[in-house]
């Protein structure tokens, strides 16, 4: 590795004047850019498209003279520092201007101004041999930051091109900074541990290497550190080429003063590489038996997941290898999917880790950042590897359906790179800027939808999907899994709390209103909270709380919060009677601790005039129902629509009047002022109220039409029906997706009748017994059908020419 070949400066080089200082061979500098000149050269040099890493300017010292910058080329110094620009920031205020961070790698004369504008250029001639620097540390010392009274000394420094020449310039000033190190170290005697404020005197270390110079053996720990960090770069077990990195960068650090920027920035790298799991793993056992019985003992229901899930363990053992697709679980908020993941992680004994992907948009995020940015980082995988310390985790990709896009480039083309077995075994973080093997590792992926994950990605993945909870199987999971969770999470038992199934119905249908089991969850968290300060309470008083109703004798009925009343707290005191009774959870204490029901049925209210139907719409956090409402009044046949509405429902709602139109007299609908031309003199309002969800246009078709039916024919639509059909202009009723969370959500609202479209009946076959039993479905393949089960007694008018006539 110490062999460095000779490096060639090109002959040509732009120049950087600056006039903050002189940047030495081996030193790196910050330098503002703000000059036309120097600005220019940065935007054409160093932002134009050409990698950062390759662009060698020619740094000049330069006196400012403010006169002359804008027009004519100053006098240049002869010998300059030819310098690697490591760094650029940009900046609009106070004014445009550029910092550079800059580091000198070797001297040169200038032979030859070849251009002045926009910016020089000039022949030179490379005056030090880039090689010599790795073993001749002497000569490059950073002086500092060179204040302006050594501007002068120090070009002098640049221009001693010989070595002994330089040598002798420079001791003076090195013995200078060194009385002022002593001088400093005196002050601070008392307070050795403090060693912050040595850093910014700390270039001065290496003086100490010079031979004959003071040997000042005061060896500080952060030098201990490096030494410790080369240890671990030795002894680690990382890929060759990633050795060999650390390696050059540890060989740089060292030779870096540590008050430079840089320097901590290549520490925190090789801190990191150190620490990566390059070979570190955890032993896979899977037992797909235990595998199956741990599956269901931490999840209720979701059989076709599980067994998916099981069919994907037991191919893997077979087979030993990960290649295939990865699994994707896809479904409304709070169903399992994260838990089943962790499960998964948890069968096969390997570490878990959750990567949040929602509203990712830089693939920087995935990819890290370059080093050359200031406050760079590694991407979130690279992250994620540090954390669980192991080469093959399983890596929860959160919300793959939630990744954005933005000028940062596409994190899904970045993502698709980490998991494509073909690539993804030379995994490149633009941080680390080494491959690291990703083929280990097992993701899994999660989404409400599958409509908005990129195409690309959706093809490399298997969808499960995880549709939402019925009541009863809500009420299970409840029972089975998060009320015994929360009560240890609050450290409760059940001898101190009793949730009877009951309350939890009133929960899932009063206080929450969702497909999965999270609010649900959070609710039973708040009652937990608020029974623990109870029993808290309680024993600090030493008291019981169901004195009061356990006297009474019989039963536990009553042992609402309500009635833990103080008096009845300090009787119990008294008579340490009898043993305590767990506090029961009712309606009334549920009121009390959630508040009122935040969710009363409205179904029938809402229904109580002409013109409101109830359709089913599908959304990524489930079904839900969705109350259409429509009104008429004088006008010129316009039509508003209100809510939150695509531009598909707009189509529905033309496609609905315009069928409406055509079958006025067919069933007898008139307008206002009794003309089957509905629109005429007449402007029709719809309105799709509860408006937070996003709703799916198309589906929303029949419910549209029965709307209006409704309003035209001044008929009441039945108040138990809910309906889902796309429409065509000629009646028909097309199949729509979602069938079964829109089932569920019409038997969470408690309506009885479905009206879905006849080629979605198969959907019917995914939805849970029970809630089949409690609704009965109609399926209708035209307008006519759904017209006919939404009204009672049917809609369709037998024709009698007499009843047309006298209308007409
Ligand atoms: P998601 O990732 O789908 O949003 P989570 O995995 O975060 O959902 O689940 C939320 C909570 O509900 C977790 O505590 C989880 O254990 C629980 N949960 C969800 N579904 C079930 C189930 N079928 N059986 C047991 N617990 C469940």
């Amino acid at each position: 590795m110490s062999s460095v070949s000779p490096i060639q400066i090109p002959s040509r080089l732009p120049l950087l004047l600056t006039h903050e200082g002189v940047l030495l061979p081996g030193s790196t500098m910050r330098t503002s850019v703000d000059s036309a000149r120097n600005l220019q050269l940065v935007r054409n040099r160093l932002l134009k498209g050409t990698s950062l890493q390759s662009t060698i300017l020619g740094v000049i010292p330069n006196t400012p003279d403010p006169a002359n910058d804008a027009q004519d080329l100053p006098p240049l110094h002869r010998i300059g520092t030819a310098a690697l620009a490591v760094q650029v920031v940009g900046s609009n205020w106070p004014k445009p201007h550029y910092t550079l961070l800059i580091t000198g790698l070797c001297r040169f004369q200038i032979v030859q101004v070849l251009k002045e504008k926009p910016y020089p250029i000039a022949e030179v001639e490379q005056l030090d041999r880039l090689e010599e620097f790795p073993n001749t540390c002497k000569t490059r010392e950073e002086l500092g930051e060179l204040s302006e009274q050594f501007y002068k000394y120090a070009v002098q420094i640049l221009d001693a091109v010989s070595l002994e020449e330089r040598f002798k310039m420079t001791i003076p000033l090195l013995v200078r900074q060194i009385e002022g190190l002593k001088l400093l170290q005196k002050t601070r005697k008392p307070k050795q541990d403090d060693d912050k404020r040595v850093i910014a005197i700390r270039p001065i270390r290496r003086v100490t290497h010079i031979p004959g110079a003071l040997e000042d053996d005061d060896e500080d720990e952060d030098n201990d550190d490096i030494v410790m960090l080369e240890k671990k770069i030795r002894t680690s077990s990382m890929p060759e080429q990633a050795h060999k990195v650390c390696v050059k960068e540890i060989k740089r650090l060292k030779k870096m003063p540590q008050s430079m920027p840089e320097y901590a920035l290549t520490r925190n790298y090789l801190e990191l590489m150190v620490e990566l799991p390059w070979n570190k793993s955890t032993t896979d056992r899977l037992d797909i038996r235990a595998a199956r019985i741990l599956l269901d003992n931490d999840h209720y229901a979701m059989e076709k997941l599980k067994k998916r899930v099981l069919e994907y363990l037991a191919v893997r053992q077979l087979k030993n290898n990960l290649k295939g697709p990865i699994l994707c679980f896809v479904g409304p908020p709070g169903v399992g999917k994260t838990s089943v993941g962790r499960s998964v992680a948890k069968t096969l004994g390997r570490e878990f880790h959750r990567i949040a992907l929602g509203g990712v948009c830089d693939q920087s995020d995935i990819r890290g950042h370059r080093r050359t940015y200031v406050g760079s980082m590694p991407g979130r995988i690279i992250n994620g590897l540090k954390t669980v310390g192991v080469n093959n985790p399983v890596f929860l990709l959160d919300e793959v359906d939630k990744l954005g896009k933005s000028l940062q480039g596409d994190p899904a083309a970045a993502l698709l790179e980490v998991l494509d077995p073909e690539q993804n075994h030379n995994f490149t973080d633009h941080y680390l800027n080494v491959a690291f093997d990703l083929s280990q590792v097992l993701f899994i992926a999660t989404a409400n939808t599958t409509a908005t994950i990129p195409a690309a990605l959706l093809d490399r993945m298997e969808i499960i999907q995880v549709p939402g909870y019925t009541q009863e199987e809500k009420i299970e999971i409840a029972h089975r899994h998060l009320i015994p969770k929360q009560l240890e999470q609050h450290g409760l038992t059940p001898q101190q709390i009793q949730i009877p199934q009951v309350t939890t119905l009133d929960i899932i249908t009063r206080y929450t209103r969702e497909a999965g089991v999270r609010s649900l969850d959070r609710k039973f968290g708040a009652i937990c909270r608020a029974v623990a300060v109870k029993v808290a309470e309680g024993q600090h008083k030493g008291a019981k709380l169901d004195r009061s109703d356990a006297s009474e004798g019989e039963g536990c009925k009553e042992h609402i919060l309500e009635d833990a009343k103080p008096e009845s707290i300090s009787d119990a005191t008294d008579l340490a009677l009898p043993p305590e009774m767990p506090i029961l959870i009712d309606f009334h204490a549920l009121k009390d601790i959630l508040g009122p029901p935040m969710y009363e049925m409205e179904v029938s209210q809402r229904l109580s005039q002409p013109g409101v139907a109830i359709g089913l719409a599908w959304t990524p956090l489930g079904g839900e129902i969705m109350f259409v409402e429509a009104s008429r009044m004088d006008g010129e046949g316009q039509l508003t629509l209100t809510g939150q509405l695509g531009d598909v429902m707009k189509e529905s709602a033309h496609l609905a009047i315009s069928w409406l139109r055509s079958n006025a007299k067919k069933y007898q609908l008139t307008n206002a002022f009794g003309s089957f031309d509905l629109l005429d003199n007449t402007d029709i309002h719809l309105h799709f109220p509860a408006g937070a969800v996003m709703k799916d246009g198309p589906s929303a078709g029949v419910t549209i039409v029965t709307c209006l039916a409704s309003l035209f024919s001044g008929r009441l639509v039945r108040s138990d029906v809910a309906m889902t059909g796309e429409i065509t202009l000629r009646g028909l009723v097309l199949p729509v997706g979602g069938i079964k969370d829109k089932v569920l959500a019409a038997h969470r609202a408690g309506l009885k009748q479905i009206i879905i479209p006849r080629r979605n009946e198969k959907d019917l076959e995914g939805i849970p017994g029970n809630v089949r039993q409690d609704l009965s479905f109609v399926t209708a393949s035209c307008l006519d059908e759904v017209l006919d089960a939404a009204f009672d007694g049917g809609f369709t008018v037998k024709t009698r020419p007499g009843l047309l006539n006298s209308k007409l």
